[in-house]
Formats: C-alpha cells, structure tokens, sequence
C-alpha cells in the first residue's frame, strides 16, 4: 500500500507565461468536461481518442498537460455524478478555478535546493524557486518519498509525494477507542486484560465553540456586506481548522507511538458507514463534525507509516449495548451506561470503547487469541495510560500547517 503526503509551498511570481499555462489547462479541463458529458465518456482512454486530436490542435502547450486534463476532467465529472445521485440537482460542471495539474515526468524538481522547472510549451518552461521549510526537506531529503504530481494555484504549490508503507505487524494487544467531541475513550486491552482508557483532543471542543461564537458575532456585524462576510468568515475558518489541526497532530501522533510500543493495534469507528451518519448528524447541530473525521484521517496515516494495524468497526449500537450479556437498550442512554438484564455499569463512551473492541475480536482471530475480554475485571480505579500520552508527548513545534490532505 502506499502512504501520500501534500506539501504546499506559499508561492508567487511573476510570469506571464506560467499565467498563460495555467488559464490554458483550465481551457483544456473544461473542454474535456464538455466531450466527456456529451459523449458519456468516463474513462480516460476514451476520453483521450476522443478529444486528444482536438485538443492538442487548439492548445499549443506541453503536450502532456492535456491527459493531466483529462484526469481533472473526470474527477469533476464523477463529483457531479455523485452530487445527482445523491440531491438529484448539479448544475453542468464547469471549473472556474485556474489551476494547472502536472504528472512527475511532466516537471523537473531539485530536491536538494528546491529548484523548480514546470515545461510550457515545446522546450519552453518556467523556473522557480519553492520556499523548502525544515519540514518539506525531512521529505525531499529522505529517497523513500518518491515524487507524485504537482498542482498549481495562484498564490501557493502543492506537490504530492508517496511511499511504501511498511507490513503491518501482528497485534500483541488493542486499543479500541470511541470517537466523540472533545476525546477518544475506550479500553487498553491486552493478554493480561483491558484497562479504560482516554484521550483528551487537547481542547478541540473549546477552540470550536470560541470561533463559533466569533463567526456569529461576524455574520452579525457584517450582515450588510455579504461578499465581506464571506471572506470574513472563511478566514475563521481557516484558522480555526489550523489550530484544532496542529492540537490533533499531537494527539494523534502520540496514540500512534503508544500502539507502537505495545504492538497494538488500534480499532475504531467506521465514520463513513450508515450507522455513524445519524450520530454525526446530531454532533453536527451542535458543532462541525470535522475534527472527528480529521483525528482519524491523521491516525490512519500515521499507522500507514509506522506500520500499525488498524481495525474499522461498524458503530452501530456501540453506545447501546452491554458488552457483558449482550442486551441493548432501545432508549436514551445517559453518561452511565446500565444494563436492564445484568448487573453491568460503566461509563457510557468506555463502555462504547468496548463494544468496538468486541466486535473488533469477533472478525479478527489473531487479535482474539491475543486480548482477552473480559468487562468484569476491569478495574475503574486504574489510571488511563493514554492521560499522559499528550502531556509528555512531542512537542507542538513538529508538524507545522504547511501539510494538506491531498
Ligand atoms: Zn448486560
């Protein structure tokens, strides 16, 4: 499998013919759209027989720009189809954006000095020069990243790199976490059993609800102009998901050196099955759900990279269920989980922890030979080891904001 990683260089310059390229390829992608639609084209070698010919005629640019086009055109496509299946009303693609997407063969990057060279037209190119920071040359340094593609936008470069993440090892213990707003909870469990567990999100909660009251208070104020107020709000935007991400980063890289050191493997909510829609639905009235999707996407790659095994679990009934005898509770479960057939208590998002453990050991025989489950030993007044993972961890300085998802 292979682990990617976006790393986005802040850039301007002052070249026309890099300006000309890339309202050229966005030419090019709408072009595409068009064909495509109009002949229910959606691979990207009958797009090529149908429009290459076409295309490389009326644009005079590197010719490999046009199947990068091609490439871009049809992921719109698919996110429009996507959009009419699931609301029924998308109107025709179009890309406004400017933007320019290159595949590795296409540009020529020195990894040492951050020389840059994107072609434009026959040999023709463009030279720049991207501002490498300590943490894009821990990448470009290290020959395991090889080099992917590099997209343009005005005003910043966003270059893709990828490596082969290392086998997965053989779990010796688990640890099952239930994902909710300001905290992963669960078990720690291994072959001597399962202690409770919990991971603060480093106050994710507060840093959301202070920009919420914020981006009210704007909405509020700049009512009059909306254009202002968009812009407004999207900056709080901005720096609010900049801040509740460099909190994860530390969060999630601690979890993952934990599993590490213990060979765990870690087991989670599948956030993107039918049971967890509803949930998040109601987390989203209250606040974004975003930052519950981004602690696991930062924990998926990290474990790609360090080789930690990681186990999606359906989330249905996780909350409502007594991991002891089995019973569900069909009403409103409070912040005590009580059993109506046996005896069993337990805090409400420990105890979904350990319904996601259980069904974890029940598809899984390796992890099951090698955890035991066993609720009635777990002992409440045992310090949760994962307390201290964020307070001693890495320091904040270690993942600066110039990392994208791709
Ligand atoms: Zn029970």
């Amino acid at each position: 499998m292979d682990v990617h990683r976006s790393l986005v260089f802040p850039i301007r310059w002052d070249a026309p013919s890099l300006d000309w390229v890339l309202s050229e390829f966005r030419l090019l992608v709408n072009e595409s759209i068009r064909v495509a639609l109009r002949e229910d084209l959606r691979s990207r070698a009958r797009l090529a027989r149908a429009a290459y010919q076409v295309l490389s005629c009326g644009h005079a640019v590197y010719k490999q720009y046009i199947p990068s086009a091609f490439e871009v055109a049809l992921a719109v496509l698919k996110a429009h189809r996507r959009r009419l299946k699931r609301t029924k009303r998308s109107s025709v693609p179009y890309m406004r954006k400017l933007m320019l997407k290159a595949e590795n063969q296409s540009y020529r990057l020195d990894r040492e000095t951050g020389r840059l060279r994107i072609p434009v037209r026959g040999t023709e190119g463009v030279q720049l020069q991207l501002p490498l920071s300590e943490w894009h040359r821990s990448f470009l340094s290290d020959p395991a990243w090889g080099l992917g593609s590099l997209t343009v936008v005005p005003g910043k470069i966003i270059l893709v790199v990828r490596r082969e993440a290392p086998k997965a090892y053989e779990p010796e213990g688990a640890i099952a976490l239930d994902t909710n707003e300001d905290s992963l909870d669960g078990v720690v469990a291994s072959d001597e059993g399962m202690v409770p567990a919990m991971l603060p999100l480093g106050g994710v909660r507060q840093i959301q609800q202070t920009h919420f009251r914020r981006r009210r208070r704007l909405a509020a104020k700049k009512a009059g102009d909306r254009r202002v107020m968009r812009r407004l709000l999207n900056r709080e935007g901005r720096r609010e998901r900049s801040r509740v991400r460099q909190r994860l980063h530390l969060v999630s890289k601690g979890l993952v050196q934990f599993a590490k050191n213990g060979q765990a493997a870690i087991i989670l909510e599948d956030l993107t099955l039918h049971g967890a829609r509803g949930r998040s639905h109601r987390m989203n009235r209250r606040l974004s759900s975003w930052p519950r999707r981004e602690i696991h996407r930062q924990i998926e790659y990290k474990t790609a990279l360090a080789g930690v095994p990681v186990i999606k679990v359906n989330p249905q009934w996780t909350s409502k269920t007594c991991p002891v005898c089995g019973a569900r509770r069909r009403d409103r479960v409070g912040q005590v989980f009580v059993c109506l057939h046996c005896d069993w208590e337990m805090d409400r998002q420990i105890n979904a922890g350990m319904n996601i453990l259980k069904t974890a050991l029940a598809s899984n025989e390796a992890l099951a030979r090698a955890v035991r489950f066993q609720p009635g030993a777990l002992r409440h007044d045992v310090v949760s080891p994962l307390y201290d993972l964020v307070r001693g961890g890495p320091s904040a300085r270690d993942e600066p904001s110039g990392v994208e998802r791709c």
